[in-house]
């Protein structure tokens, strides 16, 4: 048996946290193993924004982001800002735009970025471990981190956790980060999809005869309602989506409502049927019909002329009516689940790491970064943001 191999800092995952923290630490001198269960690394980046990959968002903020702890993610994010990961991309000449809502994208192809990442391993002398499957961590105070694995043992003082969350179990998912986490004592905040699409059934199955209607609302979560979300939704042959109902997703807990505003760019107590209130204004459902089709796709406005009227055609119900158009209520029966999330909330509990390096309060040497962490952004680069900003927090110091 060949005896383990010796670095100074393993790293486990080779994703979008996994490759940006193996390569700081490399370039500072450290020597250091990236170990990846998949036959290739950064699978999701290379899908990630469409092929495109929103790699930061010029605006981001610690409120862009999820967790228990809301502050944990500041120091983290102040260190390391978009405009550093804009500098790493300009250096390396890959031309991007900015798409919308601060959202940056390449130009070109996701592929940019993985390779980017790839050469900044190469100059740190990264050894990528490919393939290195079974996993089986053990630690002591003495010999630091012991790994077997498929690919053979290796040993090292530190050791980082960046093998991401839940989603999307086909690229390679797993709930390694956790399991590992809780082996240490450390605790975990139950993870659960995270902007992903909205299932409807029942009563309000009716919507997916609108399979393909897509238009902007405001959507929020019943139990967050300062967390609104002016975008684009899109009715699917499964319930809801659009990038509206995946942010609002985030904060959507099963059994709650999910409200829309179906006129968001009318005053917030402005009557969307104001048009049958005037003077001689017929009150009949086309009237109806066409106020709403005012402010909304046809299909859309005669759907909800049938499925949401007035109780009558007096002044006051026509007030509720409109009121209860600009905060309707959905009812979801649940989310499509891991397999089409974007991300995992939830994660290891913040509580548990130090906010300046990723670092387990536990087990010194052991770090947590990306995904796997409770830290989770809104749509729009935050979360490859977060990626980056704490897998550097981990190299500065490692
Ligand atoms: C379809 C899609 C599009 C997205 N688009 C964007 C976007 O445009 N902008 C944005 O900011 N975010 C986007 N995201 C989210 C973003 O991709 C993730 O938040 C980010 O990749 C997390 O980085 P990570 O390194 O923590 O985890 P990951 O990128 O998931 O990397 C984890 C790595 O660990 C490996 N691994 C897992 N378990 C093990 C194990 N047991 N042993 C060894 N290796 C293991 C995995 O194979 C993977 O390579 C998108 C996500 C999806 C699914």
């Amino acid at each position: 048996m060949p005896a383990a191999r010796q670095f100074d800092v393993l790293v486990i995952g080779a994703g979008a946290a996994g490759l940006m923290c193996a390569a700081g630490a490399g370039r500072r001198g450290r020597r250091v193993a990236l170990l990846e269960h998949n036959a290739q690394p950064g699978r999701k980046i290379l899908i990630s924004g469409g092929g495109r990959c929103n790699f930061t968002n010029i605006h981001c903020t610690h409120a862009n982001f999820l967790s228990e702890n809301p502050h944990f993610a500041k120091s983290a994010l102040a260190l390391y800002q978009p405009q550093h990961f804009i500098e790493l991309v300009n250096r390396y000449q890959i031309s991007w735009h900015e798409k919308t809502l601060g959202q940056l994208f390449c130009d070109q192809s996701a592929h940019a970025i993985l390779n980017m990442l790839l050469t900044e391993c190469e100059l740190g002398n990264v050894e990528l471990v490919l393939n290195a499957r079974n996993i089986a961590v053990e630690y002591s105070a003495n010999a630091g981190f012991h790994i077997a694995s498929s690919r053979g043992e290796f040993q090292s003082a530190a050791l980082v956790i960046a093998t991401g969350g839940l989603s999307i179990p086909k690229l390679g998912a797993t709930g390694f980060a956790y399991d590992l986490a809780r082996q240490v004592g450390l605790a975990v905040v139950l993870p659960r999809p995270a902007l992903v699409p909205l299932t409807l059934g029942g009563g309000q199955a009716r919507w997916m005869e609108l399979t393909g209607v897509s238009t902007e609302v405001t959507a929020w979560a019943g139990n967050s309602a300062k967390h609104r979300f002016r975008e684009k939704m899109l009715v699917t042959h499964r319930g809801l989506s659009g990038p509206a109902i995946l942010q609002a997703s985030s904060y959507w807990r099963p059994g709650e409502p999910l409200l829309v505003d179906f006129a968001p760019a009318l005053a917030k107590d402005a009557d969307l049927l104001a048009t049958l209130l005037e003077p001689g204004a017929q009150r009949t459902t086309t009237a109806l019909r066409n106020a709403l089709h005012a402010v909304l796709p046809q299909r859309l406005a005669a759907f909800l002329a049938e499925v949401a009227p007035p109780d009558t055609w007096r002044n006051a119900a026509l007030a509720a009516c409109s009121q209860r158009l600009r905060s309707f209520a959905f009812h979801p029966t649940g989310t499509e689940g891991f397999e089409k999330a974007e991300v995992t909330a939830g994660g290891v509990h913040t509580d548990g790491l130090f906010p300046r390096t990723m670092e387990s309060r536990l087990v010194s040497g052991l770090f947590f970064i990306g995904e796997a962490v409770d830290v989770t952004g809104h749509l729009g680069g935050f979360n490859f943001q977060w990626a980056w900003a704490s897998a550097v927090a981990a190299a500065r110091v490692l």
